[in-house]
């Protein structure tokens, strides 16, 4: 297994950006840089060896600093998902959060943890090679309370698993749901659109959500619906049935809190299978529905409706708001703890 660091261009303010490869002996290499603690690549073998880079991005930093980007392959926190109206009440103190989705607030505001440059330090053990990011992110910022510290370590190891494990601490009572937003496309990040593949969904449960995506508190069975996940089903099979794409919150069958198998996919063209396995109660499928042809991915193909899907380990989205949801509330004192891993597999 291997480690390397290297420079991935520099940010306006002119702080350094780094990129950090990762390695094993299987050919698989993944690349995170710094800014936004951004999974930039993920090179894997296919069923005869050959390697692709499954994950959407920009070959540069000046692609991730654009305006419009849609959080390719990035670490989204306070909150992932949306928080309706950017309110919630917490021991009595009602709090307003930055609005940056319509009425609403999504993946943190206007600068979440997507958007800033984190601090970065090397890990390696016998098993794994991996870096661990840290960041600080002060009592107001966004509109949340608390201070609250986060780490997050990705590692790689000779069974091919991508791991993320996030933590965080906090010095008053905050919401917090962090995820990562890679954008997958099996068949390699320029090879159009993901309705071939095949995914199962470990899920009998969805949160129904409003014209708005704001959860109504509903918990619906998926069982006879478009968003039957529960045997492996192409992504398009069904797709046609929704106004615009998958973008919604699994309820996951497993909810106690150990490492389970969240979802499978496979793309039959190459051979390429993931695996997502999490400690989360829930998980968001979207299939890059607002992805419109505008942005010019790594090798210049330009990334359209349906070029990627995400896997998105989370607590429910506007839990804060839902009290019949898992509770996303960090105390002082207490650990906040996520882990997920992503695992390929050639078949
Ligand atoms: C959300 C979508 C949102 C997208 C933005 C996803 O995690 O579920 O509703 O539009 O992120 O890229």
């Amino acid at each position: 297994m291997n480690l390397l660091k290297q420079p991935f261009g520099q940010m306006p303010d002119g702080q350094n950006v780094e990129l950090y490869i990762l390695s094993n002996d299987q050919g698989v290499k993944a690349s995170i840089m710094t800014y936004g603690g951004i999974v930039v690549s993920i090179e894997t073998p296919d069923s005869l060896g050959r390697s692709a880079d499954i994950t959407l991005g920009y070959d540069n930093l000046d692609g991730y600093l654009k305006d419009n980007s849609p959080y390719l392959g990035a670490i989204i926190g306070r909150y992932a998902n949306r928080i309706g109206r950017g309110k919630f009440t917490l021991n009595g103190v009602a709090y307003k959060l930055a609005l940056n989705n319509g009425p609403h607030h999504l993946h943190g505001g206007r600068k979440g943890f997507d958007k800033v440059v984190w601090q970065a330090a090397p890990v390696r053990s016998d098993l794994a090679v991996g870096v661990k990011l840290s960041y600080l992110s002060s009592d107001g910022q966004e509109g949340y309370p608390g201070n609250l510290h986060c780490t997050i370590t990705y590692s790689l190891n000779n069974d091919n698993e991508f791991k993320i494990e996030y933590r965080a601490e906090t010095d008053k009572p905050t919401p917090i749901n962090l995820t990562n937003h890679a954008y997958f496309n099996l068949a390699g990040e320029a090879a159009g659109d993901i309705l071939n593949h095949e995914l199962t969904i470990n899920a009998a449960h969805y949160t129904v959500v409003d014209d708005t995506l704001i959860p109504t508190g509903q918990i619906k069975p998926v069982k006879g619906s478009a968003l039957d996940f529960t045997q492996p089903t192409a992504i398009g099979a069904r797709i046609g049935r929704l106004d615009n794409g998958y973008d919604n919150n699994y309820v996951l069958n497993s909810t106690d809190g150990s490492l389970a198998l969240a979802a499978a996919v496979y793309e039959p063209t190459m051979g390429r299978t993931l695996e997502v396995f999490t400690t989360e109660p829930g998980l968001q499928f979207y299939t890059g529905n607002f992805l419109d042809g505008s942005i010019k991915g790594k090798s210049g193909a330009a990334y359209r409706k349906h070029s990627g899907f995400c896997l998105e380990t989370q607590h429910f989205p506007d839990s804060p708001n839902q009290s019949a949801f898992p509770s996303a509330i960090l105390h002082p004192g207490r650990c906040y703890s996520q882990n997920t891993v992503y695992k390929f597999t050639p078949r």
